[in-house]
């Protein structure tokens, strides 16, 4: 860890030196940011709270402080101002500069500790303890189904005792998806009708496939008729951006390398995903694998 600096940054840099870069930053990303500003009228955090620590172009600025040493990491502010980020990117359209916000700001979430205790057990049961596990998820797919089927979310809501129950949040207001029964898997080939244009991969997902199970189904009906072969990888598997969007870095690379095995040797033009975070996820396994040369020049 390096030795925290005094509020006076600019005295200790003449006496020190610039710091050397935290691990696990690059710097390169980091100094894209010009600090122009474009991007903050998009920044829905900025919008509604009106702190420059919580713009892109503040977080920018905290996050190159925090990696040379001159902010830690697990200071609380920093980490409110980091955590209080949507990642939702609407600043990287904005940025004259193609500066690559969520990459950094997944970079900065991996040094950030957890800031409470519910984030840890967010991370610790759901990150870690179920999307990476196919067998807990179809349990949990089950669970989902049924208690929605038993009205049992509404039920919550009503009485208020999902505010004190552990990820009550999640139960009382379940996101929308699939109530009818899930369908077996799909099959490991759904061939081509007519003439075969290409071969696809497709990626059924952690959540996806037991929420969207329909979805998916549909989406590779609607593919092998209009002449494509589509490959679901008999591995089940969750690409990591949950993981990676929470600064759960380890997971989020053993998940990436998981999914880049699962369809690698299948000979596709290209692989197909239904839900939008999982395919910009996936763009970005260069980053995410740069500790995995070989796997990271195959993504
Ligand atoms: S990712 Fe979204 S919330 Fe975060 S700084 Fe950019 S625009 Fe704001
Ligand atoms: S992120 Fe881009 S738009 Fe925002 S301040 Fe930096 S360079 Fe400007």
């Amino acid at each position: 860890m390096p030795k925290l600096a005094t509020l006076d940054f600019k005295r200790q840099i003449e006496r020190d030196g610039v710091p050397a870069a935290a691990p696990g930053i690059d710097m390169d990303l980091v100094r894209d940011c010009i600090h122009c500003g474009l991007c903050l009228p998009k920044c829905p955090t900025f919008r509604a709270l009106h702190h420059e620590g919580d713009s892109p172009r503040g977080r920018m600025w905290q996050i190159k402080e925090a990696s040379l040493g001159l902010v830690a990491f697990d200071d609380p502010r920093f980490q409110a101002h980091i955590y209080q980020c949507f990642n939702c990117r609407a600043c990287e359209t904005a940025c004259p500069s193609g500066v690559q916000f969520g990459a950094v700001m997944e970079m900065a979430r991996a040094m950030t500790p957890p800031q409470n205790r519910r984030d840890r057990m967010v991370r610790r049961v759901l990150l870690n303890g179920l999307l990476p596990h196919p067998r807990r998820l179809r349990i949990a797919g089950w669970l989902y189904r049924a208690t929605r089927a038993a009205r049992l979310p509404a039920l919550l809501r009503r009485s208020g005792a999902w505010k004190i129950m552990p990820l009550g949040k999640f139960a009382a207001f379940p996101p929308v998806g699939d109530t009818s029964p899930r369908q077996a898997a799909l099959p490991a080939l759904t061939p081509a009708h007519g003439t075969r244009r290409a071969r696809v991969g497709l990626l059924t997902g952690c959540i996806q496939d037991e929420m969207f199970h329909g979805t998916n189904r549909r989406t590779a009906r609607a593919l092998a008729q209009n002449g494509y072969d589509v490959v679901v990888p008999s591995a089940r598997v969750c690409c990591g951006a949950l993981a990676s969007h929470a600064g759960e870095a380890k997971t989020a690379e053993r998940l990436a390398a998981q999914t880049m095995d699962a369809f690698s040797g299948q000979e596709l033009d290209a692989v197909i995903v239904n839900a939008a975070g999982c395919g910009s996820n996936m763009k970005e396994y260069q980053l995410q694998l740069r500790g995995d040369p070989q796997r990271q020049e195959a993504g």
